[in-house]
């Protein structure tokens, strides 16, 4: 999954239509009540130095259907601090403590048995003032010693066969690159699950001409001009380029196939969404806060679960069942991979959330980590006036919340931290999340009130929803 950036990106895939009153604006990375929670959801982030290569294994891993989010760090050790400390980066940069991370491009090749093509990830990366670091060792499954290498993190570009030779004598690595060093004192520092893997673009033999070196800017941007320049006064060089652009192309390749193995094998993508309510009737931001979700947290599955009779319900008779039900098929039936799950309707007597919960965990094997129960805010300040709640939180669901007025995101945060920790028994810990969605005054209360004074509702529900309503003269 791409971070989210823009509108289109939290509603584009689910095709839905929103009025700009409602549409949610993309903070940054989720709030956490507790620290371990989010990294588990988030997906893969795989940064590279330059466009190109970034470029290039994000499609590669997009055609085999992987999902990560990219980044480009930029070239040298420098360039990886001011990646860092840069505010266009603040959703890669500042992901939580124990988010995959890994580093990935090309390397010059010290170890002459290592070819054009080959692929290893570091065991260890030694820095230009000796310094070394390990990655993460929940980084990868055990790879075959054979798959790793040390690297050796320089200053300047290694670009001769006796340097190269040198450098391997001096520190015994198998490959050499410029960011590694850097990458892994930031990762170490902000506590990710963080790994390297390279692959060779030019062998220990072989020369690249100090001219290729200036061919990039430092932010891993190419500098067309010199580019352009360059070839007009030495037409030669275009072969040149051709060669190495085709290694390099060839080595990414390589790359991105040992990536999308390693990434299977760590993020197996089995997580459902359930979203249940009343739906009474389904708004707009329903649908909306859902399709958002179910990407920004990577579910591939989403359950829509409408309730039966619920008794946190406050005051007005209900839409009948048979009504609630169509509307919600109408009313999410453009959310990609959503299903409508009547199971509470069709239960008799009162609805309570962690018997459908333990009924699914039983049907899908799944555990806690699959599982994502979704929530606004209004309901997770009440969380622990549902039936069963500790057991939901601690075995049944991973609990995320969505922000509503009055609260915005960073104010719920606090207020369910500050909640939940005095109901918090010794050594209890919370793990719910704050989803980073801009909060959204819509409520079925609002749509029902609007009925009764016989306003519109256009902007509050979709066609479909308000022609069930009309026709069937519900909430009059
Ligand atoms: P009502 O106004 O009748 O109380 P509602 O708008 O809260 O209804 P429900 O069907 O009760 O709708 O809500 C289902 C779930 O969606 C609940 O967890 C609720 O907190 C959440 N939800 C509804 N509207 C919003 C919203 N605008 N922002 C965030 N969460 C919301």
């Amino acid at each position: 999954m791409r971070p989210v950036r823009s509108v289109t990106d939290l509603v584009g895939s689910a095709g839905l239509i929103l009025p700009t009153a409602i549409i949610p604006l993309p903070m940054n990375q989720p709030t956490q009540i507790h620290p371990h929670t989010l990294s588990n959801w988030l997906p893969p982030l795989i940064l590279a130095p330059t466009r190109f290569e970034l470029k290039t294994i994000r499609a590669e891993l997009s055609n085999l259907g992987i999902p990560a989010s990219f980044d480009c760090i930029g070239v040298g050790p420098g360039a990886v601090w001011r990646w860092a400390q840069s505010s266009a980066s603040t959703q890669t940069a500042r992901s939580p403590a124990g988010r995959t991370v890994i580093l990935a491009g090309v390397a010059g090749a010290l170890d002459p048995a290592f070819a054009v093509g080959s692929v290893r990830s570091a065991s260890m990366i030694i820095g230009a003032g000796s310094e070394f670091s390990r990655p993460s060792p929940s980084y990868m499954p055990p790879l075959q010693s054979s798959r790793t290498t040390v690297i050796a993190s320089v200053d300047m570009t290694c670009s001769d066969s006796k340097r190269k030779q040198a450098l391997r004598k001096q520190t015994g690595a198998g490959m050499v690159d410029m960011e590694s060093a850097a990458f892994a004192a930031l990762a170490t520092e902000r506590g990710w699950n963080w790994g390297v893997l390279r692959a060779v673009s030019d062998d220990h033999a072989t020369e690249i001409p100090k001219w290729m070196n200036s061919l990039v800017h430092n932010d891993g941007s190419l500098q067309v001009a010199t580019l352009a320049t360059s070839i007009l006064f030495h037409p030669s060089r275009i072969a040149r380029l051709a060669a190495v652009g085709a290694s390099a192309r060839r080595a990414l390749r390589e790359l991105s196939g040992e990536l999308a193995i390693l990434l299977t094998k760590r993020h197996p993508r089995r997580r459902t969404l359930i979203f249940g309510g009343t739906f009474d009737p389904p708004h707009r931001r329903h649908a909306e806060m859902v399709a958002a979700a179910a990407k920004f947290l990577d579910c591939d599955r989403v359950v829509i679960i409408p309730t039966g009779h619920s008794p946190l319900r406050d005051g007005h008779d209900a839409a009948p069942n048979a009504d609630r039900l169509e509307m919600a098929r109408r009313a999410f039936g453009e959310v990609h991979g959503a299903v409508i799950d009547p199971r509470e309707m069709n239960r008799s007597g009162e609805s309570f959330t962690v018997d459908t919960l333990r009924e699914i965990a039983g049907e899908r094997s799944a555990n806690r980590d699959d599982i994502v129960l979704l929530i606004g805010a209004d309901q997770a300040l009440q969380f622990d006036r549902w039936k069963s709640w500790r057991e939901i939180d601690h075995n049944l669901a991973t609990i995320a919340i969505v922000p509503r007025p009055p609260l915005a995101a960073a104010k719920l945060a606090t207020q369910l931290a500050e909640k939940f920790s005095r109901l918090g028994e010794d050594g209890e810990r919370w793990e719910m999340a704050v989803l980073p969605f801009e909060s959204v005054d819509l409520s079925a209360t609002m749509v029902r009130n609007r009925l009764r004074a016989n306003e519109g509702i256009s902007d509050l529900v979709t066609p479909a929803v308000e022609d069930w309503i009309r026709n069937n003269g519900l909430y009059a």
